[in-house]
């Protein structure tokens, strides 16, 4: 069985002493390296007997902020040519590999694992921090910002040059060209760190006592941030607490306190969110791709189109540094500047009429609080059921009277529970906009309660075949196929096979964006009609040959499945293969045959999944890959 705590890599290395202090000795040590999906840990190693022993440290991967190969110094001895840096808050870990080849493979896999780490360095140290001082730059500060630039975002290569080979665009009211956002990153120029000020986006109540209340629009310190998902602050009258780290942004322009600004939000995000609210005139402000740029993206419902048009201007300055927007109205802030075309559209095709906010919804937090997994059932309401599933019944419900949640009630002796609560620890660390957060867990009593954010839109499936209003665009269900893509992504760089991926296992949320549900969980599932691959429950028609065939489970099984996936999007529903039997599949597929392309589906579309279904397992995308493919065609066709 797949867990947390399965070794990802495992190498001997020499690992130098931390320094802590400038005159403390320095050694070298061989050490036993064993990373697994959520740590890199360090035991003393007996070479005699080539036997691991007692633990001696351990690192977070979520705590690490960079991991780059270190140049080594002159003379150096052969065994410590192959240096590595892994930094973290506590400053950088030097290891020393045996090979080029080891020292590669482990910075890839390494990076890969903290690509989505919220705090990513831009810039890092080169050479050895040795006695107190940095050998690149002199700096005699261990805190001192890197002196060197990372190449790409924290040297993720991502395949930024292709951005330069994407065909022109058709011509928009804006100056700004359509570029692919890049896999999720921090967007800020700098690292967030202790002692930055953040403006609240959303409200969010004191769970637990540790827990610090976030007020809209206030003003809060950054304390402490070694947990990803929950900070400590402190709020203008002196209380100190946990606040979930999402709901907060830098105070970088002062623009964060209007609520048409949209932080962190693209292009096609925006467009999303303007047509979702579906309002003539409907605007917002954000970040332009232009960095320090702003721009506005407006919605009219008029134009001929179906779905009304999003157009989006550049907000330009004077040589004075003055704001204007389509005609030169220009103002000194851009506050002023939105407030005048509020009343005058002057060159746009509409004044902007109606704010729209991407406050409305608040996102999922990782947890209900800080540290807390462990729910009180006493704090839960039932409202209604939701369905019926593989475990029993799921209910809507609230938490503490406020909070919308989904409750799986466990029906006894569906699910080997105990396994199961210890991954939940895990799961709840997992925290991306495309996945269905795991909130806590009630074990207490009889049968346990699994709970979970709440979607309003329900499964992906139903939705695909009754819940959709109007006739949906290629263009609609591609950015389904992409919400799908980037949820898994982030379970690809957790190392987190899901082995149930299948529109069945999406929900839907109120926006209309897709979040991938149920990761992991068919590991618990006590029913061999379910987890035998020969068991009638079994997701056959989402398998690749290898699984139906050995068993082998992997992040490219997943591509698979989601190439399925795919084809129950582009088909609104239709079951895969459904005029054959499970046991035809089988025999079937291992021949080579595939499903056929859906009529709604273009020749681009249907290569895209066609790819995920190749024989050879390695031959198939990752998921990184999918979504910057899935990104490129969305630009494409629109
Ligand atoms: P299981 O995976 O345990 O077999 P499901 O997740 O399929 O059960 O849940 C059964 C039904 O309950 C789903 O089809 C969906 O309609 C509804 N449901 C489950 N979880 C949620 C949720 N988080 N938000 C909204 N509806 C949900
Ligand atoms: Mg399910």
């Amino acid at each position: 069985m797949w867990t947390m705590s399965e070794n990802v890599l495992e190498a001997i290395f020499i690992k130098r002493s931390q320094q802590r202090k400038k005159t403390s000795p320095l050694n070298y040590k061989e050490r036993w390296f064993i990373l697994t999906r959520d740590k890199l840990s360090y035991y003393d190693y007996d070479p005699d007997k080539g036997k691991r022993k007692g633990l001696r440290g351990y690192i977070d991967l979520d705590r690490i902020k960079c991991v780059e190969t270190v140049q080594t110094e002159p003379n150096c001895p052969q065994e410590r040519m192959h240096a590595f840096q892994v930094i973290y808050d506590e400053g950088p870990l030097y290891i020393f590999a045996k090979s080029e080849e080891v020292r590669a493979q482990w910075i890839k896999k390494l990076k890969a694992m903290v690509r989505f780490n919220k705090d990513l360095m831009q810039k890092y140290h080169p050479c050895f921090w040795i006695d107190g001082m940095w050998l690149c730059c002199q700096q005699e500060v261990k805190q001192a910002v890197g002196c060197k630039v990372l190449d790409g975002k924290n040297g993720f290569t991502s395949k930024t040059s292709r951005r330069g080979s994407r065909k022109p665009l058709p011509p928009t009211p804006s100056e700004e060209m359509p570029v692919r956002p890049l896999p999720p990153q921090p967007h800020k120029a700098e690292a967030p760190c202790v002692g930055m000020s953040v403006i609240a986006q959303y409200n969010h109540p004191a769970m637990m006592p540790q827990d610090l209340e976030l007020r809209e629009d206030e003003e809060y310190t950054i304390l402490e941030m070694s947990d990803q998902n929950w900070w400590r602050a402190r709020d203008k009258y002196g209380n100190e607490g946990y606040i979930p780290s999402n709901y907060v942004v830098e105070t970088a322009n002062g623009l964060e306190r209007y609520d048409w600004f949209c932080k962190n939000t693209n292009r096609s995000q925006a467009e999303k969110l303007l047509k979702t609210e579906n309002k003539d005139g409907g605007f917002l402000v954000r970040d332009s791709s232009k960095p320090g740029k702003y721009t506005v993206s407006l919605f009219s419902k008029g134009g001929g189109e179906a779905g009304g048009i999003c157009k989006h201007y550049n907000i330009c300055t004077t040589a004075k540094g003055q704001f204007y927007l389509a005609e030169k109205h220009n103002y000194c802030t851009i506050p002023e500047l939105i407030n005048y075309h509020q009343h005058n559209a002057a060159g746009m095709f509409s004044r902007l009429k109606h704010i729209v906010s991407n406050r409305a919804r608040p996102p999922s937090t990782a947890g209900l609080g800080y540290d807390m997994w462990e729910l009180d059932p006493s704090c839960l309401t039932f409202i209604r059921v939701l369905g019926t599933g593989q475990f029993g019944v799921v209910q809507y419900g609230k938490w503490k009277g406020q909070h919308d949640v989904a409750i799986k009630m466990i029906k006894a002796g569906c699910m080997s529970e105990e396994e199961f609560i210890e991954e939940a620890k895990i799961m709840m660390k997992l925290h991306h906009e495309n996945l269905v957060q795991l909130y806590g867990v009630c074990t207490k009593q009889s049968s346990i309660y699994i709970v979970t954010e709440f979607l309003s839109n329900g499964c992906l499936l139903t939705y695909l075949r009754e819940g959709l209003r109007q006739h949906p665009t290629s263009v609609q269900l591609l950015e389904m196929c992409k919400d799908v893509s980037e949820g898994m992504a982030y379970l690809e760089s957790k190392q987190y096979i899901h082995r149930d991926l299948a529109a069945r296992n999406c929900l839907v949320d109120g926006n209309g964006t897709v979040k991938v549900a149920d990761f992991g969980l068919s590991r618990y599932v006590l029913d061999d009609e379910y987890t035998s691959s020969a068991g009638s429950k079994f997701p056959v028609r989402w398998s690749p040959p290898e699984v139906l065939l050995y068993c082998r489970f992997s992040s490219k099984s997943d591509i698979w499945a989601y190439g399925v996936l795919m084809w129950e999007v582009y088909t609104l529903g239709r079951l895969p293969y459904d005029r054959l039997n499970n046991n035809e599949i089988v025999d079937q597929v291992s021949r080579g045959l595939r499903l056929y392309r859906p009529q709604m589906a273009c020749e681009k579309v249907y290569s895209i999944m066609s790819s995920c279904w190749l024989d050879k397992a390695d031959e198939r995308p990752t998921f990184q890959e999918l979504v910057f493919t899935v990104q490129d065609l969305l630009y494409e066709l629109q």
